[in-house]
This record gives C-alpha cells, structure tokens and sequence, in this order.
C-alpha cells in the first residue's frame, strides 16, 4: 500500500454557482454510465419500453468504440428528438402515482442524456405513422432542433454510441481490456435476453455473430442461455401465494457451482442484485448446498409494482420491497419446495413454465405484462394469502405432532436421533480397534440410495458419504503433490475444446503461469474455443471442460498471482470436487472398500474440504438406544 500525499489533494474554495448543464450529466453518468456494459444496458431497456420484438446489438472493441443497438419498436416522432436526449425528459412517466406503480424499466429520463454528455451519440428513429424516419447527431453538448435531418430507415429506433469518455479521458482510464469489457457485455446481454424470451435478441462484436436468440419459451431460453446441462439438471418452479408469483428454475445441487454467476434474479422482469432475495434462495439450498458452493438459479418474481420500490438506485439494479419478511418467507418456501416437491406433490414440468409476457405455450400475450395478478389485494395481503397455502400443504405433518420435528416451514423432519448418540465433533478421530488387523473403517455392507456407504466395523455401523470422502481424498493428494512441487500431469490424445466466452478466453492469456503450475495446459483454439491440452493426471478421468471452466472461474476471481497463492485451497478444492465420484454412482464392493482404506490412510479424512463430515459411527449402544433395546 502506499501512502497518500494530502497536498495533492486540496483544492480552493470558491463561491457557490449552479453547475452547467453538461458537467451535471456527466456528474449522473458517473452513476449510471460505469462502462459500456452500463449503456448496453439502458439503450436494451428503453427498446424493450419501446416494445421492441427484435433487437440487434452492434459492438465496436468492446463496446468502448462503438455500441449500437437496433429495434423495431414504436419510434420517436421529430418533435421529440431534443427531449429523448434531454435530461430529466421522459415518456414513461407524468406523476408521482406513475412512479409508483411503474411497470416499465426505464422512468428516470437520464439515461440518453448522461449518455450524450460522455460519448458521441447518433440516433435515428421513425415512428410508424410516419413516412420517412429522422436521424440526429449529438456530441457533448449543443444539441439543436435544426440539427434533425430525414433519413431512411424501417419504423423503430437506431442509436449508436461512439468513443466512450471521449472527453473525459480521467473516466477512460477506468476501462479495463476489450475482452474484459465485453465480457461485461455480453452478462449484460444475457440478463436482458433471459427476461425477454418473447422477444428475439442477436449480438455482434467486431462484426462477428456472439450469439443470436430467436423469440422463445422461457425454458428454451434458459436453456440456450446457461446450457444444456442447467437445464438437465434444474427443478421448474412456480408458485403463486395472493400478489406475488415466482417462476423459473432452480438449479439442482449437483449444478452448483464455485463461483455465484449463475444466479439471475428478476423482479418484475428487471434483473437485480438484491440481498434480500439471494438470502431466501441461499436458505432454502441450505440443506442441499454445503461450504461455499454456489446454487445455480433463474428466478422471476412478479408482485404489484406497488409493492416494490425501483427507485433506489440509479441502474435500478437495486430494490427495496415494501413487505420485504413475506417476500423472503414466500421465495424460501417456493425455491424449497421446488427442491425436494413434498411425496404426492407433481412436480411442475419443464415446458410448462410460462412467464409474464407468455402464457404456457409460449404464446406472447399483450404487453404490459407486469400487472398484478390481482389488482385489488393490497399489499398487506400477500402474508394472509401465503400463510393460508402453505398452511393447507403443510396441514398433514402439523397434525403429526409438533413436537416430532415438524419444521417452522410445515417440513417434516425426521423423529431425532438421541441425544448425544451421534459422534459429531469434527474432525474425527478413527474409531479404536482392539484388533490390530481389523480396519478402523471396517468393511462396506451395502451403498444406500447412490449417496453413503454402509460398513460394519468393530464399534457398530459406519456411515460414509463417498462423494465428500472421495473429494477430501484426491484434495489431500493434490495438495501434498503441489507442496512437492511434482503434480503429475497427464497429455490428453485429443485435446477437450469446449465453447467459452471471452472472459474465459482472457483469464486463460493471462493466467497460464498459475494454470501450468496446477498441471494444466489450456490454450486458445479460436477466439470461442478453448483446448484442454493436460490435466493433473489424479482429475484425468471427469468432465474436463466443466473442470477447466470452474479453474478459470476461480483463477479469474482471485487475480494476481499472490492471490493465488493464498486462494491456492480452494482452487484446490474445485478440482477435488470435479473429480471425486458422483452422488448415485453404483460402487462395487472392493471400490466401497478400496475407498474406505484410502480414507484412513488421508489426514484429517474426518471432513471433506467443504468443512462437512464425510462419515459417521453410530455405535451399537446408540442402535440400542434407538430402539430402546435395553441391556
Ligand atoms: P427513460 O428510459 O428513463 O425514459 P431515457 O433517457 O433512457 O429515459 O430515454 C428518454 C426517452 O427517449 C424515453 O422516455 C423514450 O420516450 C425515448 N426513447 C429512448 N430510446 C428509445 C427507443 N429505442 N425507442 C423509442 N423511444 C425511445
Ligand atoms: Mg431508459
């Protein structure tokens, strides 16, 4: 750290003025204008508000030299021109009760203007009544009505946006490498495409197609959005309790992940960033998701936007709800019950998920979609309405008893074991043998529904989860061979290519020392194709492109090398967790064995790297007590 020279930073006083125009929209761009990633957005929003069908984006080294967005929405007439870029000036709202029950994603009329005062902006529009369309130039400051000219163009709405902080290099200076600034980009893209499956999104960067979405269902989209594999293993989910609903996909645990970037929430079809929210959805993984593993999810909260104020941040990525305890009880409840659907509860299917804006088949409904589902429940209603619904689901277990371990929530829980019966403390010591040749773990009986292993040893039953005692395992052995500096590592025949996107492909330029000194060799087959050439020969065996992908996530998040070094645990434990076996794996009797020996031979085998325990003894006085089997 370096220490701060205050004489450069003061500065003299003057007398109070009223800033010009332009220095007080470029103050409002520092909020709303952070890099072009943030115009992207406004410039995606304001076509959507427009009804735009089919969007087109254009992006220029980055977007930092060029953005442009085209759309076939409903245009802005001549007359409108100036005020489109002027401060202050919007179409979406007249009132105080507007704002209040706002339905559309934009409404603070800055965006264009902020925009204009930091970059070179072009806009060419045409409203369908009209016969030919208009086109404006804006640089800075001195926009005039006489500068509007006819042009041609189809009806809807062309803006470009060029030379980003052209005249405010200090702000330039902040821009990180194209590929990086992209890389923002496209999240940005891909949160506004997974709103919008009714309308159809294409992405060029440097001229080439980065993706294109035709108008979809909602599952689709997902789909084509975070993969395949997402899609494969996510629970639908959709729930409706008074006002609020929540729809969407919540990822199975074995679709975790180490890093929290496939976490979309949506709030009345705005993507956010919220606390409250992703506290619910964490809680209701509790019990799935173990250590730092990050749930992989898409959600869309829809509630009366009365509900809801927007109007808290300048991005709008923040909200605050008006009810926020029966927001949080109702997410918690639904994302549970998505995760384990109570026996005798359908579960919902995966076409069936429509979404505002859809019905279930995917027909598109007339906009606006976002009004309440019931417009004359207040707000106070929703914590009625919820509690009647899960009181009704949850009515069976409360008659059971309470006291027999019917959760809070209306889950059933099992009837608790004894007190004290259980071995807890972590780590653990392996269990004493009075025979010097009998294995502390002792042998394997049987493998319990694809997840523990059951094995007799000479205190009583063992239980074991393999997965997590796999993963401590081939983590302890990574970690002494990096210690001795010798990871072995193996070439592949055929280099692994996977599909990445462009941070991936920076993070791989950049990080090659720390990739080579974990034993891989990744290089750069196309700007999208990424080439697994070597892995540590211990991970040879797994999903090699899911394993370098979540490598990079990490090596992106921790940076620099000395990070890594510190970090160097836990990029350690998502390759273990990459290759340890699968939960639902049939084990043979010598591989339930063979993993039972390598458990004692593994220092502190008594917790997977995740922090949970990865076996248990319940002796025979605990089965006795049990079943109050007295001696
Ligand atoms: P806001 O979206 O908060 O109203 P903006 O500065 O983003 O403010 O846009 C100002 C106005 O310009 C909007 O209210 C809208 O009337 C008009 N506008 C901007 N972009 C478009 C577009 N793509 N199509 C139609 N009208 C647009
Ligand atoms: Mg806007």
């Amino acid at each position: 750290m370096g220490c701060i020279f205050f004489d450069r930073y003061t500065w003299t006083m003057n007398a109070i003025q009223v800033l010009p125009d332009l220095l007080i929209s470029q103050i409002a761009a520092g909020e709303v204008v952070e890099r072009p990633a943030s115009v992207l957005k406004e410039l995606l929003e304001n076509s959507l508000d427009a009804g735009a069908a089919e969007i087109q984006v254009s992006l220029e080294s980055g977007g930092i030299a060029r953005i442009q967005v085209e759309d076939d929405g409903d245009g802005i007439a001549r007359e409108d021109f100036a005020l489109a870029l002027a401060r202050h000036a919007t179409s979406k709202i007249r009132s105080l009760d507007d704002l209040e029950a706002v339905g559309s994603l934009g409404f603070r009329g800055e965006a264009l203007a902020s925009i204009a005062s930091v970059a070179r902006v072009a806009l060419t529009s045409r409203t369908h009544g009209s016969p030919h369309a208009w086109t404006l130039s804006a640089e800075g400051t001195g926009l005039t009505d006489s500068a509007v000219e006819p042009a041609a163009r189809q009806p809807g709405t062309t803006l470009t946006v060029s030379d980003l902080y052209f005249n405010t290099p200090a702000r330039r200076k902040f821009l990180r490498t194209e590929a990086t600034e992209f890389g923002h980009c496209e999240n940005v893209f891909e949160r506004i495409a997974l709103a919008r499956p009714d309308a159809g999104f294409l992405l060029k960067h440097n001229g080439r197609v980065s993706a294109h979405y035709r108008v979809q269902t909602v599952g689709e989209r997902v789909g084509a959005i975070l993969g395949k594999e997402f899609s494969a293993a996510s629970h639908p989910l959709e729930a409706e309790a008074g006002t609020l609903a929540l729809r969407g996909f919540a990822g199975a645990p074995q679709a975790a992940r180490s890093r929290a970037d496939a976490q979309y929430f949506f709030v009345n079809g705005r993507y956010v960033r919220d606390r409250l929210l992703s506290h619910a959805v964490r809680e209701a993984y509790a019990d799935v998701l173990h250590g730092d593993r990050q749930p992989a999810y898409v959600l869309f909260l829809e509630l009366d936007p009365r509900g809801v104020d927007v109007n808290v941040h300048p991005a709008k990525t923040e909200v605050r709800f008006r009810d926020s305890r029966t927001i949080h009880q109702f997410i918690f409840h639904s994302v549970k019950r998505a995760l384990s659907p109570a026996a005798g509860q359908a579960p919902v299917a995966y076409a069936q998920i429509g979404m505002p804006g859809q019905d279930r088949n995917g027909a598109i409904v007339p906009r606006p979609a976002y009004r309440p589902f019931q417009p004359d429940l207040g707000v106070e209603q929703p914590v009625a309405a919820y509690q009647s619904l899960f009181a009704r689901a949850a009515g069976a277990g409360a008659a059971a008893g309470e006291g027999a371990g019917t959760g809070a929530d209306g889950t059933q829980a099992p009837a608790p074991l004894p007190q004290g019966s259980l071995q807890t403390g972590l780590p653990l010591a392996l269990p004493h043998s009075t025979r010097p040749d009998a294995p502390p773990l002792g042998y394997a009986l049987a493998q319990l529904h694809g997840v523990y292993i059951l094995a007799q040893n000479e205190a009583g039953l063992v239980l074991v989860d393999m997965h997590a005692a796999h993963e401590r395992i081939v983590y302890e052995k990574m970690r002494n061979a990096l210690d001795a500096g010798a990871i072995q590592r193996q070439a592949l025949l055929v280099p692994a290519m996977f599909q990445a996107d462009s941070v991936e492909v920076a993070t791989t330029e950049e990080q090659q020392a720390a990739l080579d000194m974990l034993g891989f060799e990744i290089g750069v087959a196309s700007p999208t194709t990424l080439a697994v050439r070597a892995v540590p020969a211990s991970l040879a065996g797994g999903d090699l492109s899911a394993l370098a992908r979540s490598v990079l996530a990490d090596l992106r998040e921790f940076g620099a090398t000395e990070a890594l070094a510190a970090r160097r645990d836990e990029v350690l434990s998502t390759m273990a967790c990459h290759a340890a076996v699968r939960a639902n794996r049939i084990l043979s009797a010598p591989e339930m064995n063979a993993l039972l020996r390598e458990m004692e031979a593994t220092e502190r085998a008594g917790s997977c790297n995740h922090g949970r325990p990865t076996w248990y003894q319940l002796s025979m006085a605990d089965l006795d007590r049990l079943f109050l089997r007295g001696r």
